[in-house]
């Protein structure tokens, strides 16, 4: 048995000990089942991933863009960014697969045996990450979905389970959040390409076209809605539930839906000393109103899972011995249903008029972006759960909060998730943690569930 720590990443944080001693029995009652063979394993469920193959892999990642605090450093079409992007076609084409970067930036790879016009089972995520983040997000499902790829390849099973595994572009949103997944999906416009900017002003075209790359060519990779079967993406939670419960893996029912807007309350500046309480339009006020009424707004009109989040803020004329005329603020709200975000967003504008009229406020927003919440396939929730109980282990259904690759897949097909536990719930920070013995669990069920929805898909086909 290998050690829990991969050599090149930094000291995880400590495990509280409830947690631990729930993870030492389900390692014992894991390690137990392993040695069995697998119940009702059919000829084709032959080829089983290489777990120390897995780890190195990882680790050769990790060690691209990696900074002296361990965190990771790769947004997207940097030069970190492309060299993890032209390591993982090398890698590919090392085992005998064929690999590229297509039009989006994404790496795209399959097996020469994979039938050209056979519809594939899609096991991806993304090797972009925030600036200083972590080894794990997005990476992770990459090499996961990369050595069941391999598996089936060196298997020569290649041609009765079409798999191919893609790395996204841009999915952390340097220049917006998953260009890659929205190009694939059919859902990139010529007017994203042409408008998208990062915070310091550089364009998409000129940040692709220094990387050798020709952004309108993005527009040509959007697949057919029969050409993909289905889509699966293992990725860590990125949230304490996991951790805090003891339990090593999480299948994802459904991807939360947001919308960010740019909020202004404008009112009007005056002298701190000066200006009566009761003659004065402070903007910040308003703002800080705003944000008292937000659990009751959350409450009254969310799901459970409805959050909400004013990540950023800033005052003028921002001064101590002034009263603010403008308080701009983002405001970032999220639910896993389309109809409660709808009405959270007429429940958050009715309330910011409110304010503002009470107040003698103007009030304005822009929209910045506005992500619909996306269902997560019964059926591949399913297959997911057949491969977590077949290791004596009782699947945790959950939601995911954030955004994800496939939450933009899931317009040309069904998607699956699954998640792994962050220790901590720490993420984008050099203090993400996945243990590595939830990794290999994760790349475990994403092997049974990916060889079950492509035999499946080979059936079909033969009928
Ligand atoms: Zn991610």
């Amino acid at each position: 048995m290998r050690g829990r720590i991969s050599p090149i990443l930094p000291e995880p944080p400590h495990m509280v000990p409830a947690r631990a001693e729930v993870y030492d029995h389900m390692m014992q009652q894991r390690t137990e089942n392993r040695s069995e063979p697998a119940s009702g394993a059919s000829a084709d469920s032959a080829p089983k991933i290489d777990q120390e193959r897995l780890r190195n892999t990882f680790d050769a990642l990790a060690a691209i863009g990696r900074e002296d605090d361990g965190s990771i450093h790769r947004p997207a079409f940097t030069d970190n960014d492309m060299e993890a992007r032209r390591w993982l076609v090398e890698e590919a084409k090392g085992r005998g697969l064929e690999a590229k970067i297509d039009g989006a930036g994404n790496v795209v790879i399959r097996s020469p045996q994979t039938p050209p016009d056979a519809p594939v089972v899609m096991l991806g995520s993304h090797t972009d990450s925030v600036p200083h983040g972590g080894a794990f997000d997005g990476a992770m499902g990459v090499m996961i979905a990369l050595e069941i790829l391999t598996a089936v390849h060196e298997a020569g099973l290649a041609d009765k389970h079409p798999i191919e595994a893609v790395s996204f572009s841009d999915e952390e949103g340097r220049f917006g959040g998953m260009l890659g997944s929205r190009a694939v999906a059919g859902l990139l416009t010529p007017a994203d390409i042409a408008q998208s900017t990062d915070l310091e002003g550089v364009r998409l075209k000129e940040a692709m076209k220094a990387q050798g790359l020709d952004a309108e060519q993005a527009l040509r990779v959007a697949r057919r809605r029969d050409s993909v079967r289905a889509y699966l993406e293992v990725h860590p939670e990125q949230g304490p539930v996991l951790d805090t419960e003891g339990a090593p893996i999480g299948v994802v029912t459904e991807i939360a839906g947001l919308f960010k807007w740019a909020v202004a309350l404008k009112g009007r500046a005056d002298h701190a000393g000066s200006a009566p309480m009761h003659l004065r339009a402070d903007a910040f006020g308003g703002l800080a109103e705003f944000a008292g009424e937000i659990p009751r707004l959350l409450e009254e009109h969310g799901t459970d899972a409805a959050v909400a989040t004013i990540g950023r803020a800033s005052l003028r004329p921002g001064a101590a011995n002034s009263v603010p005329a403008v308080a701009e603020f983002s405001l970032d709200v999220r639910d896993a249903e389309s109809e409660t975000l709808k009405e959270l967003g007429a429940a958050m504008r009715r309330a910011l008029s409110a304010i503002a009229r009470r107040r003698g406020l103007m009030f304005e927003f822009d929209i910045i972006e506005e992500i619909e919440p996306r269902p997560c396939s019964e059926e591949m929730i399913e297959a997911i759960e057949r491969a977590i109980k077949k290791r004596g282990i009782e699947p945790r259904r959950m939601p995911s909060g954030a955004a994800h690759d496939a939450q933009m897949i899931a317009s040309i097909a069904p998607i699956g998730m699954i998640f792994t536990p962050s220790v901590g719930g720490r993420s984008h920070s050099a203090a993400e943690w996945t243990q590595w013995e939830d990794v290999e669990l994760a790349a475990d069920v994403a092997f049974d569930a990916a060889m079950e929805l492509s035999a499946d898909n080979t059936k079909k086909k033969a009928e």
